[in-house]
C-alpha cells in the first residue's frame, strides 16, 4: 500500500538524514518527513551561522553513505590543530597537531545546511527512501502500526517511528519517554567575522572566567566565533551593532585571534543539557538531539548523533537479514524482528552509556573551567599541562576530539580499526 512503510523517520536535519542514508539500498520501504527543508547551496552565499566541527568517526560514517564528496565539492574548513588554554596562552596550554598521530587531519568545519543538502541528494537518489516535505501534525504509536497524519491530512502507517526531530521531539513525546534536564544558565552566541588573516587550520578554545571563547576556522578569511556567557551578557552582546560587537571582539578575545575586519552575521543559543531517560520503546527509537542534548564547548553534539544513527542503521539492517557478515555481537535472536524491542533495546545498550560519558565529560569541562576555587584553577592547569606533556595522555584526549576512541558502530571505522 502507498501509505505503508516499514520505517518512518521524522526529522531529515544531519542526524535523521544520516540514517537514511545509511539505510538506502537495504530491504526496508522507508519515509522520511522533514518540515523544513534547506534552500540549495551556492558558492556566492555567505557563511550560514550554524556550523559544526566534524570529527574523524562522523567523517568515515558520512564517506560510507556516500555523501563525503558532495560536501567537499560545496563548501568544508580543515583543521589539522586543536588548542585549548585558559587566560594565558603561554601557560597550561595544550595543543594537539594531526602530524603527532600521523593523521592528515583532525576535522572539518562545515555549514550544517552543506552536511544535511548532500544527505538529502542521497535521499533523493534511493529508491526506497521517501521524503516528505511536512510537519507530522500528530503521532498514534500502536505498537506493529503506529499513525503518523501529516500537516495536509495524509495518514502513513508503520512498524517503527524513529524519533530524529530535535531538541523537542514531538515522536519522544508521544512515546511518554521523560527526560532529565538541566539550564547550564549560559548562552552561546555565535559570530560570523571576516578576518584580516587568510583560512586557518587551527581551532581554539579560551577558558575565561566567565565562559570559554572558541575560534572556528571557515573557507577563506572567514570564521566563527562562539561567545560563551550568562543570558543576560549574551543578550547585552546579541543586541550591540555589528561594529560595537566588533570592537568587544578585539577587547574580549585573546591575541590569538588577530585582526577582524568586520562582523557578519550573528545569534545567540540557549544552553541545556538533556537526556532521554530511554531511547527506545516499542515501535519507537530515538536519535541525535531527540535522545540527547550536551553543552556544545567541545563540539560533540551531533557527532554523537551521527555514531547513534549509525549504529540504529547498523542493528536494524542486521535484523532485517540484508547484511549477516559483522562481527559485532548482537543481544537478540535471529527471528526477532527488526522493529521489535528486543533489537531495539541492543541499539539503546550500544549507543546510551557511550553518549552519557560524552555528557559527563563536557559537564565536567563545564564545571572545572567556569568554577573559580583556588585549588580548582590550580587543578585544571595542571590537568592542561599533563595533557600536553605526558604522551598517554595527549594520544587519549586527541582520540577523544577526533572520536575514534570507544565502541564505535562499524560504520563509523577505518579500515585500521
Ligand atoms: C551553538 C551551537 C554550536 C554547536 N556546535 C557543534 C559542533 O561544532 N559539533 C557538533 O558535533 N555539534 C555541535 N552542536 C550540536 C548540533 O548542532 C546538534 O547536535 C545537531 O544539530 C542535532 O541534529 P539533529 O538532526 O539531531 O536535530 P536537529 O538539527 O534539531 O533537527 C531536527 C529536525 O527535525 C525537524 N522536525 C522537528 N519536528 C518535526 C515535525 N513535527 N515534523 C517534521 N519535521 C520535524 C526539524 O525541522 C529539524 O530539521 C552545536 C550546537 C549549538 C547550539
Amino acid at each position: 500500500m502507498e501509505n505503508k512503510f516499514d520505517l518512518i523517520i521524522v526529522g531529515g536535519s544531519m542526524v535523521g538524514a544520516t540514517l537514511a542514508c545509511a539505510l538506502a539500498d537495504s530491504p526496508l520501504k522507508i519515509a522520511i518527513i522533514e518540515a523544513h527543508t534547506p534552500e540549495a547551496f551556492d558558492q556566492q552565499q555567505s557563511h550560514d551561522l550554524r556550523v559544526s566541527a566534524l570529527n574523524i568517526a562522523s567523517e568515515q560514517v558520512l564517506r560510507n553513505v556516500g555523501v563525503w564528496q558532495s560536501i567537499l565539492d560545496k563548501r568544508s574548513c580543515v583543521y589539522r590543530r586543536l588548542k585549548t588554554w585558559e587566560l594565558d596562552e603561554s601557560r597550561a596550554a595544550t595543543e594537539f597537531d594531526c602530524a603527532d598521530s600521523q593523521q592528515d587531519h583532525l576535522g572539518y568545519i562545515i555549514e550544517n545546511r552543506v552536511i544535511q543538502l548532500a544527505l538529502l541528494e542521497r535521499i533523493q537518489r534511493a529508491e526506497n527512501l521517501h521524503l516528505f516535505k511536512n510537519n507530522v501534525a500528530s503521532i498514534d504509536i500502536q505498537a506493529g502500526a503506529s499513525l503518523l497524519t501529516l500537516d495536509n491530512e495524509k495518514q502513513l502507517i508503520t512498524k517503527l517511528i524513529v524519533g530524529a526531530d530535535g531538541a523537542n521531539s514531538m515522536v519522544r513525546r508521544a512515546a511518554g519517554i521523560g527526560i532529565h534536564s538541566w539550564d547550564y544558565s549560559q548562552s552561546a552566541l555565535v559570530i560570523n567575522v571576516e578576518m584580516a588573516q587568510g583560512q586557518q587550520d587551527i581551532t581554539w578554545q579560551q577558558f575565561t572566567p566567565s565562559g570559554p571563547l572558541a575560534f572556528l576556522p571557515l573557507s577563506g578569511n572567514s570564521a566563527s566565533l562562539v561567545w560563551y556567557g550568562e543570558p543576560d551578557k549574551i543578550a547585552r552582546l546579541s543586541a550591540l551593532d555589528n561594529e560595537t560587537l566588533c570592537q568587544q571582539i578585539m577587547q574580549q578575545f585573546p591575541a590569538a585571534l588577530g585582526k577582524v575586519n568586520k562582523v557578519l552575521a550573528k545569534g545567540a543559543f540557549p544552553l541545556k543539557r538533556q537526556h532521554a531517560q530511554q531511547y527506545v520503546k516499542p515501535g519507537v527509537a530515538l536519535v541525535g538531539d531527540a535522545a540527547h542534548l550536551i553543552h556544545p564547548l567541545a563540539g560533540q553534539g551531533v557527532n554523537i548523533g551521527i555514531l547513534d544513527a549509525a549504529q540504529l542503521a547498523q542493528t536494524i539492517e542486521q535484523a532485517a537479514g540484508d547484511r549477516i557478515s559483522s562481527a559485532d555481537e548482537y543481544a537478540y535472536n535471529s527471528d526477532d524482528d527488526f522493529s521489535s524491542l528486543a533489537v531495539l533495546q541492543d541499539y539503546e545498550r550500544k549507543r546510551r552509556n557511550h553518549n552519557l560519558l560524552v555528557m559527563q565529560l563536557m559537564d565536567s569541562f563545564y564545571r572545572v573551567f567556569s568554577n573559580q576555587i583556588a585549588p580548582l584553577k590550580a587543578l585544571r592547569n595542571i590537568g592542561l599541562g599533563v595533557a600536553q606533556r605526558i604522551p598517554f595522555a595527549r594520544k587519549k584526549a586527541m582520540q577523544l576530539a577526533m572520536g575514534i576512541t570507544g565502541p564505535l558502530p562499524p560504520l563509523a571505522r577505518t579500515s585500521n580499526q
